[in-house]
Parts: structure tokens; C-alpha cells; sequence
């Protein structure tokens, strides 16, 4: 299996190749060349497999670069019920990622948040944290990995990479922006290789350091600096894993369908589920939800992308999707547009600008519905009132991004028979304010984090400087 970009004018790679970098060096996002196609009989034999079993039948069709012997230790290793101990009571820890009915045959969540930080980027981040070690040890290599963070994505990279040879992580955040519980998840690691540096700034000051230093090649290429962000091929492909899980568990034979709502920002996540489907799973419909930061449900509404600049992007209480710009999208239209990479590559030269793109009046806009998108979207109100629902009605405590997704889902019923199962993307412990909104009442919190807010931090504080935070760097790797 080879990896090609969506702007057709990069060279085609085998996976190991395209791990460590992020963007193909025509810009465009990396897919396979082709979807393989999951048979019927093949499908029957998955129903019963574990995670890890099952995610190896799934992965060993898109990594051949890897002996199979290897990449089944490494999935073993990543998918236990001991990295994804904050199972509920009721759960099955070794599900991994359990279906909780809210209306059995009807409406569920797939729990994606067991794992270490809380929330559905573990899923992937876990693995990745894997297979880094295990390439740059092949490889003779080391990485320091810089990212900026406003708290799910840099924790969710810690935990992954803490301990890991070969790896260090220098993560930004902004000093005193996060929630005491974010800080401590961060700060509280004491593993040498992972350096949290707090920026006496905004999350954007942090962004625009990481951003210079990624910029000066040489100064990228001497200490070996990489990234682990979303458009990260591996992470997408490891999220394909549960959309197959969730359906075996939703289902008791491979004749039903299965619709799923996803909680959506950079497009990652729901993209794993139009793979999923391409390859064959029975998905009737991918019901996309976003917050007030709607560009795509605008899209999958009107066939118009309008990325939004900053000024325009909302601070809203489900802050990992307070997203403008998906940077994930690319992927979707690369395979809306027939896979013609000039078409890409016009519509993002536009994207590129700050502008937008329409595909209403195009062969393309005709093809959307065969896609099998819905969308929708939701605000704080209905956040608050969704969360005092499903605790009500259920007896389930939700975090605001799963109620964007339970919103959604309420507004798209499916056929009988057709159960709809909502990802369940954080744990509502880590936005506790918001439920105290709603509820009143504190959050529920997996007993093993009781009180981390008073263990010992580690973590340096800087000022929002480019050649001190290269210097700090410098001096540490
Ligand atoms: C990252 C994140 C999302 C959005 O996922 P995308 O893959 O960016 O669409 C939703 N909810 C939570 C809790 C997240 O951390």
C-alpha cells in the first residue's frame, strides 16, 4: 500500500515513510491510493475479534511496511484494558471503546474516553506513541516533537509519548488559560522527556512561536523537530477501528445498518467514518455536528466552504471544536471530486488565499448525497439542555462536545432498525464549569484522579519569544 497526496505532485510513499512528517510536500494531505474493500465474509470473521485482533485485520490492509508479527505486539501492547482503564461501572474494560445504550436498539454512545486524558484523541495519540518508537528505533532516529495546546491535543500527545525512547516533547500552553484539572493533567507528568513550557500569553501566542520555529528549516532539520497534529495519516487510520467496533456491538448481524453522529472540529475523527464506509462498512448516515463554529455543516447544507479568519471563530463551551478551519476536510474532497487532484488543488488555492469554494451548480454537489452526510449544529443553550436531558432522562453524565453530538443526533431520526450511535469524545469531568451550569452539581470523576490538582507540577514558564524558545529547546534535546 502506497500513500499519495490529495494535490497529486508529491511522490507515492509506503506508510512508514509518511508517519513521522505531517503535509506532503505539495501541501496536500496523505491518503492510500485505494480503499481496500472489506468482503462480506471478511466482516462476519471481524464481528467476534477483540479491539486490538480486530484493529490489526484493519490496519495490516494499510501497512505492509511493518512486519505483521510487529505491528500485532504494537496493537497489542496499545489497545489493553490497562491504558483504557476509566471504563464506567457497568462497562466491559476490555471493550476498549463499549456501546452505552440510551435507548436500546435506538440511540447509544461509543465511549471513546476511557483512555488516559479523557477524551476520543487517546484512541489514535496511544498508538502513535507506539509506532513513533518503534520507526525511530528501525530508523537510528530521535524526534522532538513542538506542539501548542489549549488542553485536549498536547495532553493527549504527552500521555502517549511519555517514556518513549527516542521521543521528547516540548508543549506549549498558555499560563493560566487552562482549567486546574487541564494544568494538572499536563504539569503533573514527571517524565524527563516530556517539557511543558507555559507562555505568558494567549493559546494564539503560543501557535504563532510554534509556527516560527517550525518555519526556520535549519534550525527544524538540526534538532529534529516534528509535530503530531491532526492531519497525521495514522491518527485517522486508527479511529477507522472503532466505527467497525461500534457497529459489531450496536448490531447482531451484518445484514443491519448503522448510523453514526460525530462531534466535529478538524474533520479527523467523522473522516475515519466515511473510510470506514468506503470500505464497506454498513454505515447509513455520517451525522456530522459542530458548535457555533458551523463552517461544516454549512458545508454538507449548501455546498459552500467558508473558512472563517479568527476574529470570526467563537470561544464556546465545547472548545475542541471551536475550530474555523478543518483541516482534515481536504481529505473528504479529495474523494467527493472523483480523487482528481488538479480539482483539489484549484479549490485549495482558494482555501490557501482565505477564500472559499462553492460546489453548488457542479457534477461534485450531485455527488454529496451518495456521501451519505447529514449535519447540523448547536449553542451553549442547547448544550446546557441537552446535558440536563440525557442526565434526567438516562441517568448519563455527558461532556459538552458529546452533547453537541446527542443535539444533532435528536434532530436526525433514523429508520426502525437503524440504530444511531453518538461518540462519546471527552468525559464531562474536564469541563467541569459547564456542567455546574447545568446540572449544578460537580461532575463525576474516575476515582484514580482524585485530587491530581495537588500533585507536583513540572513545568517552565516563558514569555511568548521565539529565540528563548529556541534556546530552551537547544539546550534540551
Ligand atoms: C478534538 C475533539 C473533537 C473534534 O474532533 P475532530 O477530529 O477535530 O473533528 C471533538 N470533541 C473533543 C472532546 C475533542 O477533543
Amino acid at each position: 500500500m502506497r500513500y499519495i497526496s490529495t494535490r497529486g505532485q508529491s511522490p507515492a510513499l509506503p506508510f512508514c515513510d509518511i508517519l513521522l512528517g505531517g503535509l506532503a510536500p505539495d501541501g496536500g494531505l496523505y491518503l492510500p491510493e485505494t480503499y481496500p474493500q472489506v468482503s462480506p465474509a471478511e466482516l462476519e470473521t471481524w464481528r467476534g475479534l477483540s479491539y486490538a485482533d480486530l484493529a490489526f485485520a484493519i490496519l495490516s490492509k494499510y501497512i505492509d511496511d511493518i512486519p505483521p508479527a510487529d505491528l500485532k505486539a504494537l496493537l497489542d501492547k496499545t489497545y489493553t484494558a490497562d491504558v483504557y482503564c476509566f471504563a464506567r461501572p457497568g462497562d466491559d474494560p476490555a471493550d476498549i471503546t463499549p456501546v452505552r445504550w440510551l435507548e436500546k436498539g435506538r440511540l447509544a454512545l461509543l465511549e471513546l474516553s476511557n483512555g488516559p486524558t479523557l477524551a476520543f484523541k487517546d484512541m489514535a495519540m496511544q498508538l502513535l506513541g507506539n509506532l513513533f518508537e518503534y520507526v525511530l528505533e528501525q530508523r537510528g532516529e530521535t524526534l522532538n516533537i513542538l506542539g501548542a495546546t489549549s488542553g485536549d491535543t498536547g495532553s493527549a500527545a504527552e500521555y502517549a509519548m511519555r517514556g518513549k525512547h527516542n521521543v521528547k516533547v516540548f508543549m506549549l500552553s498558555p499560563y493560566g488559560k487552562m482549567s486546574p484539572f487541564q494544568r494538572a493533567q499536563m504539569y503533573s507528568l514527571q517524565d524527563a522527556n516530556i517539557l511543558n513550557i507555559a507562555i505568558t500569553g494567549m493559546f494564539d501566542d503560543a501557535q504563532d512561536v510554534v509556527k516560527a520555529v517550525s518555519n526556520d528549516a535549519e534550525f527544524k532539520a538540526k534538532y529534529k523537530i516534528g509535530a503530531v497534529n491532526s492531519i497525521n495519516w495514522a491518527r485517522v487510520l486508527a479511529q477507522i477501528v472503532y466505527y467497525f467496533k461500534g457497529y459489531f456491538a450496536a448490531t447482531e448481524t451484518n445484514d443491519q445498518q448503522v448510523s453514526f453522529c460525530v462531534p466535529s472540529g478538524n474533520f479527523g475523527n467523522i473522516c475515519a467514518g466515511h473510510i470506514a464506509r468506503q470500505m464497506g462498512l454498513p454505515i447509513a448516515q455520517l451525522v456530522l455536528a459542530t458548535n457555533e463554529n458551523d463552517v461544516l455543516d454549512e458545508f454538507f447544507k449548501t455546498g459552500v466552504y467558508r473558512p472563517r479568519g479568527a476574529a470570526e471563530t467563537h470561544v464556546t463551551s465545547s472548545p475542541s471544536m471551536d475550530i474555523s478551519k478543518a483541516s482534515n476536510f481536504e481529505r473528504f474532497v479529495f474523494d467527493l471530486v472523483g480523487r482528481d487532484p488538479a480539482v483539489v488543488r484549484e479549490l485549495w488555492h482558494k482555501v490557501d488565499k482565505g477564500g472559499a469554494f462553492d460546489l453548488r451548480g457542479t457534477p461534485y454537489f450531485d455527488q454529496l448525497p451518495s456521501f451519505a452526510f447529514v449535519s447540523g449544529k448547536s449553542t451553549h443553550a442547547d448544550r446546557l439542555a441537552t446535558i440536563k436531558a440525557v442526565y434526567e432522562r438516562y441517568g448519563v453524565m455527558i461532556d459538552t462536545h458529546t452533547a453537541d453530538g446527542v443535539k444533532v443526533a435528536w434532530e436526525h431520526p433514523q429508520p426502525a432498525g437503524v440504530p444511531l450511535v453518538v461518540l462519546e469524545t471527552a468525559l464531562p469531568v474536564k469541563f467541569a464549569e459547564t456542567i455546574r451550569e447545568a446540572l449544578g452539581c460537580e461532575p463525576e470523576r474516575p476515582a484514580a484522579l482524585a485530587g491530581i490538582e495537588a500533585l507536583p507540577q513540572r513545568v517552565d514558564v516563558l514569555a511568548p519569544d521565539v529565540a528563548a524558545i529556541k534556546a530552551y529547546i537547544a539546550a534540551r534535546v
